[in-house]
């Protein structure tokens, strides 16, 4: 089971890995696979694509869904359902007949690369080895997700209370710019650290 999703399936070294696994015969199941991250910025690309993907009959949260199901490399996903719109939505898109042209999957691709900042791919022992003291980057990058992609205020604060008091006071006020440095998305994480802090806390 892995972090798969329209951002990540571009990358050279996930392309390469599925394809082995695929290769030696071991069964792929994706999660994490609507891309949400700790950033939301506006997309004239993403307002696009929900225009023309509702025209279609499916959203843009179905269509991500596709995207990683079209591909019969991956055996199965792993999906998060809390309530019945997203049941409901996801058994449609299981069942339904739609498939995603070249275009629509052009589209996801240039809204992954125009968003590349507002997603943290957990790689944080990029981030944290700059650091002069261990502090857990990637999981409150993760909280953040948590707060504004799946808007789970609860789930992202009660995870940021289950830190250790000295971490949290750290987060505020950690010089973050060697990380920043090493981060491959440029992620603001200062910044983004910050803002945890400030609405997690
Ligand atoms: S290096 Fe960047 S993308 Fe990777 S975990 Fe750290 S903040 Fe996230």
């Amino acid at each position: 089971m892995f972090t798969y999703n329209y951002r990540l399936m571009h990358e050279p070294r996930m392309r390469a890995a599925v394809q082995a696994c695929h290769r030696a015969g071991i069964g792929l199941t994706a999660m994490k696979t609507m891309g949400g991250g700790p950033v939301k910025s506006d997309s004239d690309t993403e307002v696009k694509m929900a225009g023309r993907f509702m025209q279609k009959g499916f959203s843009d949260y179905q269509a991500k869904l596709l995207a990683v199901w079209e591909d019969s490399r991956i055996a199965s996903i792993c999906a998060q359902m809390p309530n019945l719109t997203l049941l409901a939505a996801n058994a449609a898109a299981a069942v339904g007949q739609v498939r995603l042209s070249q275009g629509d999957r052009a589209l996801l691709a240039r809204h992954a690369a125009e968003t590349c900042g507002d997603y943290c791919a957990g790689c944080g022992e990029l981030c944290s080895q700059g650091l002069s003291q261990p502090l857990p980057v990637s999981d409150v990058m993760r909280y953040l997700m948590y707060y504004r992609a799946y808007q789970d205020p609860g789930l992202a604060r009660d995870c940021f209370a289950g830190l250790p008091g000295q971490v949290r006071q750290e987060l505020a006020r950690a010089d973050f710019s060697p990380a920043e440095a090493a981060c491959p998305r440029r992620l603001p994480i200062g910044q983004l650290m910050r803002e945890a802090v400030n609405i997690l806390a």
